[in-house]
């Protein structure tokens, strides 16, 4: 069984991957840590985030078993990842990887930007999880705040537009929802609504399967 997860930057993507694969005994994979750990190993070796050759040797040198995201989720890696991701030799060495990792039994939640439409078109489930460039931008302001740190809101705004763009805009690959994919729109729905949609749309599938 795998379940693919798909949406623009803090839609809730990741709270909601976690908690699926926790509640069904799944594998997780956030694949977005893929291309933030390419980009941070080229910005601790001084390499270039434009050279196409070097970031795919970096990309195929990534362990999926050694993600950490507390070391990978500062704010110039999260950029910096958005820029190699465009490469598609990067997205071939990742994405070969994250379909090994989606074969594992009894099953996997993978969620990214093209994990519905490249990664693993044949999942089962397909969700799209999304909410207004506004809703999210507050949602990541109200984090850093309530984490103790300061934060600037319409930096937050601008960064959250520019980066949808990006993911949106590039050529290989560009974040969209799968023709098959259930759309949940969590601009003003909470995560645990979200989380009970998506459960009974995943037992829904198991039964089918079993
Ligand atoms: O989700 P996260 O913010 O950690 O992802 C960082 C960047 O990696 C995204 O902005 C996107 O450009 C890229 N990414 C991607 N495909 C994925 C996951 C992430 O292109 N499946």
């Amino acid at each position: 069984m795998i379940i693919a997860i798909d949406g623009p930057a803090a839609a809730g993507k990741g709270t909601l991957a976690r908690r699926i694969a926790e509640t069904f005994g799944f594998h997780h994979l956030d694949t977005g840590l893929t291309y933030r750990a390419t980009a941070k190993a080229l910005l601790d070796a001084g390499l270039p985030l434009d050279d196409e050759a070097v970031a795919e040797g970096m990309a195929l040198r990534v362990d999926l078993a050694g993600l950490d995201r507390t070391v990978l989720s500062r704010h110039e890696i999260g950029e910096a990842a958005s820029k190699i991701a465009v490469m598609p030799a990067v997205r071939r060495a990742l994405v070969e990887a994250q379909r090994r990792f989606a074969e594992k039994t009894p099953g996997t939640v993978l969620d990214g930007r093209d994990i519905g439409t490249v990664v693993c078109p044949g999942a089962p489930v397909k969700l799209y999880v999304t909410a207004s460039a506004e809703v999210r931008a507050r949602r990541r302001y109200e984090e850093i705040v309530e984490a103790g740190g300061s934060a600037d809101y319409d930096a937050i705004f601008e960064d959250v537009k520019r980066r949808d763009e990006r993911d949106m805009g590039r050529t290989d690959s560009p974040l969209k929802p799968a023709e098959d994919a259930y759309l949940l729109d969590t601009s003003e729905m909470s995560i645990e609504a979200a989380f009970q949609t998506a459960k009974s749309i995943i037992d829904a599938a198991l039964s089918r399967n079993a």
